[in-house]
């Protein structure tokens, strides 16, 4: 649950966005945790929205960031369809731990290492 203050940031933060964004915004708030429907398991939440959309007919996309449950905790997801999306607001959306961002870092060097090998 939001507080009033929470509301009304949200609502000021909404009331900025361009109208297609805003309506993808109000269906698919920044505030509460989602699924996927190809990958139920995981979690996300929206970390933002195209002001330009990329999309197929120009619609509205989402980057989101999968939690810590995700097959890749603390990566940042861009160009989604928001569509994609189940409503989950369970409020157990856990950021990735330390040490999943310390071997996400690895793995990005490895990656690194070998692109230039
Ligand atoms: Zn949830």
């Amino acid at each position: 649950m939001m507080t009033p203050e929470q509301e009304q940031a949200l609502e000021e933060f909404l009331q900025e966005l361009p109208e297609d964004t805003q309506r993808i915004a109000r269906i698919y708030p920044p505030t509460i945790c989602y699924k996927s429907k190809q990958s139920p398991r995981y979690h996300y939440m929206i970390l933002s929205y195209s002001d330009k959309p990329e999309g197929p007919d120009g619609a509205v996309t989402v980057t989101l960031i999968h939690g810590a449950d995700s097959s890749l905790p603390g990566v940042a997801t861009f160009g989604q369809e928001p569509e994609q999306l189940i409503v989950c607001d369970c409020g157990k959306w856990e950021p990735p731990t330390k040490a999943q961002i310390a071997e996400r870092y690895r793995e990005l060097q490895l990656h690194h290492q070998q692109g230039k090998a």
